[in-house]
């Protein structure tokens, strides 16, 4: 089970701070509600492009004595199984679809460069998930103003906050902001023993 890394601050920062494991030790158990803090059980890596990184990070993994499950801490800065961090797909979107650069022009301006086929896939899942996006976020902010449910949803993340909204999002009712990949469940337990859902 993925967890969210209540961690503000910088790619370097994160790494920085991951050595400690008892800086962010969960207290409880999160899938069996055993009420004892976790140990700790080394990491995972991931990729993660960011404006300014683009390299492996690492996941710490704790172990819950009592169910003999896993908890990862995911920094907040990502999304499960995207690459890209969301400063860049937000950047990116907000550029695309409020302010109406076409994606060729997005993928040259955003930072880092990236594939047009990217952009297009995450403007598509944005574009699928903006209507639930809206009534997710109304528990949030108020709902403004706008021509379409894809305004509406970009504006409301705008001034909530993308990180803010991610973690009330992840957290509150495990929803992924651009919707879980196929073959998890909605709340992005695996539905089946297929293989891990790669890294779009
Ligand atoms: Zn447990």
């Amino acid at each position: 089970m993925q967890i969210l890394h209540p961690f503000a601050g910088s790619v370097q920062q994160y790494n920085e701070q991951l050595s400690d494991p008892d800086s962010h030790r969960p207290g409880h158990c999160p899938q069996c509600q055993a009420k004892h803090p976790l140990t700790a059980h080394g990491f995972y890596t991931r990729t993660l492009i960011d404006t300014a990184f683009d390299g492996i990070i690492r996941v710490r993994r704790y172990l819950c004595n009592t169910c003999q499950r896993t908890v990862s801490l995911m920094p907040e800065f990502i999304l499960p199984y995207l690459r890209s961090s969301l400063t860049v797909i937000a950047l990116f979107l907000v550029a695309r679809l409020l302010e109406g650069q076409t994606i060729a022009a997005t993928v040259r301006t955003v930072a880092p460069p990236m594939s047009y086929q990217r952009g297009q896939f995450w403007v598509r899942r944005f574009r699928s998930r903006a209507e639930a996006l809206c009534a997710a976020l109304a528990a949030l902010t108020q709902p403004a103003p706008a021509p379409d449910f894809v305004h509406r949803a970009l504006t409301m993340l705008e001034s909530t906050g993308w990180i803010a909204a991610h973690r009330f999002l992840f957290a509150g009712v495990r929803c992924h902001l651009l919707g879980w990949p196929r073959g998890l469940a909605p709340d992005g337990r695996r539905a089946a023993l297929s293989s891990a859902a790669a890294l779009a």
